[in-house]
């Protein structure tokens, strides 16, 4: 099989799978236990609080555990619920629809900008923004999910107020995130009822999802992941992108390859729908996804590609490669012995009209 949806989820790396299984043996205990078993938990959970905010630079109690991006990102939003809230289009879900039915006109206001999109990669971001919300007496929170292990993060330095991330796309468990909240902000609990993270999220720990979270942060740090994907899988990503344009007639990017992570790639292809390239594709072992899987299912054009373009049916031919470190030169080969005749034979068989010729 030729993995390509490294951004939809990623695998468990092998030594995450280790790390959790001796986990649910001997890291079983409630961790807000007063009993020894209990305080050998909380101790590993604690380990993985030092070493996430060593990774981005935070203080330890700058950070929650929470189940993920998407609830780091509703606790965020919750905690300006009736606030002014400015996001870019391109957000996640998570953001767009909470700030929909929570934002109002509040102020200070908040600002969200993810570090990069998860459907075409692009890096959104910037100083300005950051700048921005600050001079404005407001604050800055940005989504690192697709950034984490992709880039060097560093909270202080970027400036930010908040910022989301998840395990499950650094090849940790799938349900494990975390918030960082800088120290001193508002911050309203999600979930009540608990005295778990200080007050600040209730609900038992999940040992062993942060002890998968654990051994992922460790891979990334151990190999300094950002270098890898910097070089091998930027090169891989660019070689792809130049062979589609170059083989597949109708074909165009919706990821500009300078200003994006290094992992992700999205094309569109004329006249050819992404539903149906995906299923060629997958019945030959090349496993892609059509703009983001949180949408799939959903027959609206993906939010991001309507956002860039404007036009439908770019959105609705679009395909994202989204790579992982253990993608090859191969994959790449494999993907350009199938994909030209996949859309090959959709376009043959179109009735929409291709544009170019
Ligand atoms: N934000 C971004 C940018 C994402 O890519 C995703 C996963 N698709 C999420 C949030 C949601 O993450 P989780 O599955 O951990 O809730």
């Amino acid at each position: 099989m030729v993995y390509l949806d490294y951004a939809a989820t990623s695998p468990l790396l092998p030594e995450v799978i280790k790390a959790m299984h001796e986990a649910e043996q001997k890291y079983f205990a409630n961790a807000s236990a007063l009993h020894t078993p209990g305080h050998l938990s909380m101790n590993k959970i604690e380990e993985t609080r030092e070493l996430l905010a060593k990774l981005i630079n935070a203080d330890l109690d700058e950070i929650i555990f929470t189940s993920g991006a998407s609830e780091s990102n509703n606790t965020v939003i919750r905690t300006f619920e009736n606030h002014e809230i400015i996001t870019s289009p391109l957000e996640h879900h998570s953001i767009i629809e909470s700030a929909k039915e929570l934002g109002g006109n509040k102020k200070p206001t908040l600002y969200s900008y993810m570090y990069a999109n998860n459907e075409i990669g692009e890096l959104l971001l910037t100083e300005d923004i950051v700048k921005e919300a600050h001079t404005k007496g407001g604050y800055i929170h940005s989504d690192l999910t697709q950034a984490l292990g992709k880039v060097q993060l560093d909270v202080k330095a970027l400036d930010l107020d908040y910022a989301t991330f998840s395990a499950h796309k650094i090849g940790g468990p799938i349900g494990v995130g975390a918030l960082y909240v800088r120290k001193g902000l508002p911050f309203k609990p999600l979930i009540i009822g608990g005295n778990q993270e200080k007050h600040r999220r209730g609900s038992t720990y999940n040992t062993v999802g942060i002890i998968g979270f654990d051994a992922a942060l460790k891979y990334v740090l151990k190999n300094e992941t950002w270098k890898v994907y910097n070089t091998k899988i930027r090169k891989l990503r660019d070689i792809l992108a130049e062979r589609i344009l170059a083989e597949i007639p109708g074909s165009s990017l919706n990821t500009d390859l300078n200003n994006s992570l290094p992992n992700i790639l999205n094309a569109s292809f004329e006249a050819a729908e992404g539903e149906s390239i995906q299923l060629y594709l997958d019945a030959e072992g090349i496993i892609v996804s059509t703009g983001s899987a949180c949408a799939s299912g959903d027959i609206k054009p993906s939010h991001v590609l309507m956002a860039k373009t404007g036009d439908a049916e770019v959105a609705h031919s679009s395909i994202r490669f989204s790579f992982g470190l253990d993608n090859t030169e191969k994959d790449i080969e494999k993907v350009m012995e199938v994909l030209p005749k996949v859309i090959d034979r959709l376009q043959k068989i179109s009735t929409v009209e291709r544009r170019t010729k």
